[in-house]
Parts: C-alpha cells; sequence; structure tokens
C-alpha cells in the first residue's frame, strides 16, 4: 500500500546519520529529515572545501532550507575517540538516537594479494567496527526508550561472485576486501536483529540494486559503465526500514527496488514527485 509523503513518519525522532556530507548518505538524512526526524549528521568534511564535494554544512543547509531539523557533528569514525565524543555530544545536544544509519564507508579497490594491511584495517575500522561501536553506544537508550532502528548501508559487493568460470569484470572489480566489510556487515546485521528483537530494535541492511552516482562512486568510476539508481530510491528505501515495524522489518539484507516493490511502495522526492528507475 503506498504511503503518503506526509512529513511525520519519524516526527519526534533523533537520527544518527553517518557519512552525510555526500552522496547517498546526504539523501537518506534529508529523507528522514523531510519525515520529521530532527538528524545528526556526521563525517569529517564540517565546512565547504573545493577539494570535497559537498559538506555537513551544505547538508544541514539543504534540510534547513525544506523546513527541517538537522545538526552537523565533525567525525572521523576511523578513530575511536571521535566516536565516543559523536554519540555523547549528539545526545547532549540533541536527545538519545533512536535511528542510527551506517552509511561512511572508506574504501579501496585492489587486488587482495597486493592488498596493504593499513588499507585493509581502516576499511575495517571505518565499515565494520565503527557499526558495532555505533550501535553500542546507542542501544542502552533505545532499550530504555522502548525501540530503535538500526540499519547498515551495504552492497551488492557482499554477494559472493558467480563461477567458475569468473567472469573478467569480477577480477578487474577488485571487490573481494569490499565485498568481505559488506559481507560482515549483513551477518553482523541478522545476528543482532535476533539479539535485539524483544527489544523492538530493528537492524538490516540496505544495498543499492543500482549504483547511484554519487561522489565516491565518481572517483571509483562506478558510474560510466553502469545502470544508475536514482539518490532517492535508496532513500526511500531507507526511511521504510527505519520507520518499519520493528516486529515484522528486521533481520533484512535488502536491496532497494525489490524492497520497495515488495512494500508496494513508490518512490518520491522530498517534493512528492514520483521517482522511477
Ligand atoms: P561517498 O560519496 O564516498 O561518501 C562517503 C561518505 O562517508 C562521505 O560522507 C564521507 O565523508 C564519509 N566518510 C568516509 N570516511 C569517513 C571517516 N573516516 N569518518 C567519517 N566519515 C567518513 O559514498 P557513497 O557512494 O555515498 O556510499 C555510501 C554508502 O553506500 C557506502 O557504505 C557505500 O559502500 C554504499 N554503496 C554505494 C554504492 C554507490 O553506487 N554509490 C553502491 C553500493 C553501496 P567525509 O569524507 O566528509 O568524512
Amino acid at each position: 500500500m503506498q504511503k503518503e509523503l506526509d512529513g511525520h513518519r519519524l516526527a519526534g525522532k533523533i537520527a544518527l546519520v553517518t557519512g552525510a556530507s555526500r552522496g547517498i548518505g546526504t539523501a537518506i538524512a534529508r529523507r528522514l529529515a523531510a519525515e520529521g526526524a530532527t538528524v545528526a549528521c556526521t563525517a569529517r568534511t564540517l565546512e565547504p572545501d573545493p577539494k570535497y564535494q559537498g559538506s555537513l554544512r551544505d547538508t544541514i543547509a539543504m534540510i534547513e532550507a525544506s523546513g527541517g531539523r538537522a545538526e552537523a557533528f565533525r567525525c572521523d569514525l576511523s578513530v575511536a575517540d571521535d566516536r565516543a565524543r559523536l554519540v555523547d555530544d549528539v545526545h547532549d545536544s540533541l536527545g538519545p538516537v533512536d535511528v542510527l544509519v551506517n552509511n561512511a564507508a572508506v574504501t579501496f579497490f585492489l587486488p587482495v594479494e597486493s592488498f596493504p594491511e593499513k588499507r585493509f584495517r581502516l576499511m575495517i575500522e571505518t565499515q565494520v567496527w565503527s557499526a558495532i561501536d555505533l550501535a553500542q553506544r546507542v542501544i542502552p537508550d533505545m532499550r530504555t526508550r522502548g525501540g530503535g532502528s538500526i540499519l547498515n548501508i551495504s552492497s551488492r559487493a557482499a554477494v559472493k561472485p558467480v563461477g567458475p568460470p569468473f567472469e573478467a569484470w569480477y577480477s578487474e572489480g577488485n571487490s573481494s576486501v569490499y565485498g568481505l566489510c559488506k559481507a560482515a556487515l549483513e551477518r553482523l546485521s541478522l545476528g543482532m536483529a535476533a539479539e535485539l528483537y524483544t527489544d523492538k530494535i530493528s537492524v538490516n541492511t540496505l544495498a543499492p540494486w543500482d549504483n547511484v552516482a554519487t561522489p565516491g562512486a565518481g572517483a571509483h568510476d562506478l558510474v560510466a559503465e553502469y545502470v544508475l539508481e536514482p539518490e532517492e530510491i535508496i532513500a526511500q528505501a531507507a526511511l521504510e526500514l527505519c520507520a518499519g515495524d520493528p516486529e515484522r522489518l528486521t533481520g533484512r539484507i535488502a536491496y532497494s527496488q525489490p524492497l520497495l516493490a515488495e512494500l508496494g511502495v513508490q518512490a518520491r522526492s522530498l517534493t512528492g514527485e514520483p521517482i522511477v528507475s
């Protein structure tokens, strides 16, 4: 059944979205804010900088221009002290977190044979341990408040390559370590969903069905030859999981377009126009 874009599905909720300075994180932050959440936007790029596309200030300005509420919290998710300070600062400034979206990622596409240990550790720290650490820090408040929602952003790279024989695009993509991080997130989320079920805390992963033309995807040349998905589609799918019934919509390894089809939801822009892929 199609839900109206009524702007109230997350009214009164506090959402923490990582990687909200650009790309998918910005789109999700804007979508959650449009549904009434106050969004804590976090990333490393606080102020606009000509070296990078997007910043937390830009995201906040877009949300406020649409009548939403958001606040910027600078944090390097690869640094443990930053993560601890992030959740404390959000709590002090906005209140306890109801919705956590672990979206940020630093990614290197390199063959396993020559993958540097330092980069491996950075990917694991930022994509996997950070998701666990932030969850550990917000779960007690969610439990006290009678529920919450944790969404981890994944990728179709988590799925094992088909073969043998293996097609050339797979080995040329060098996505084994990236896939490892996302597969870890997916298995983690399934386990957490079971652990937190009676607390009414949903835990899901969501991946774009097709690539999304973000600065990160562009830097990795993932947009040139692929079918692309408008960012509104993954943002809508994220909203469905974050605002869904935690007794029904949890423990999902979801993909944007199939999830929306299953739920019978039409993706919409922030101003309500239908979005098709
Ligand atoms: P993006 O354009 O590269 O944006 C990545 C975000 O993560 C930025 O906001 C960046 O902010 C933040 N980030 C990176 N390292 C960080 C760190 N150490 N501390 C804090 N924040 C950090 O990426 P995207 O394409 O939007 O991807 C978002 C998510 O979707 C990722 O999990 C990605 O794996 C997944 N995904 C994307 C696609 C796609 O087609 N785009 C496909 C499948 C999955 P700062 O640089 O300001 O810190």
